[in-house]
């Protein structure tokens, strides 16, 4: 049995994605890194106060699911306000709502979620070339780190 990951819904990505305690020398700052659909359970949760049940429908995933990642969100949060730590937002397994992709010809389109689940696209449906690439959100320095997505086999992006 193939181990699927398991991609939960995010429609929002912060735009600050960094937190950093005052006056704390770098070389002694330790940090927590709270991954995006972490971030996305606080602000179902604790922003928007949604009802658990309703936090996990939209997140794709059970209320035990969504529990569990809320749980670890605030304690994390906690941790870094209470000790002092800087906090860094990035990585985990998701998908946007729509993902855009883009072609090497510069074509552009969105892809919406429950088809970036069940089949992702693998042309472009202009030109039909293979070579194609989805567009991160800006602010988010993923190009360089392989994506949200995390590589447990299958495909790269
Ligand atoms: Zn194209």
């Amino acid at each position: 049995m193939g181990r699927q990951p398991l991609w939960r819904r995010v429609d929002f990505i912060p735009q600050v994605t960094y937190f950093k305690p005052d006056r704390i020398p770098s070389g002694r700052l330790s940090e927590v890194c709270l991954s995006v659909e972490e971030a996305e359970a606080i602000r179902l949760k604790d922003l928007e106060r949604l009802e658990q049940g309703e936090c996990g429908q939209r997140m794709n995933i059970s209320r035990t699911t969504f529990a569990r990642v809320l749980g670890s969100a605030r304690q994390k949060m906690a941790d870094a306000v209470l000790n002092g730590k800087a906090i860094r937002i990035e990585g985990g397994n998701f998908e946007m709502v729509v993902r855009r992709f883009r072609c090497n010809n510069g074509h552009e389109w969105d892809v919406p979620f429950e088809m970036m689940i069940n089949s992702p696209p693998e042309f472009c449906p202009t030109c039909n070339t293979p070579s194609i690439m989805p567009i991160w959100p800006r602010g988010l320095g993923w190009g360089k780190r392989g994506g949200g997505r995390r590589r447990r086999g299958g495909r790269n992006w």
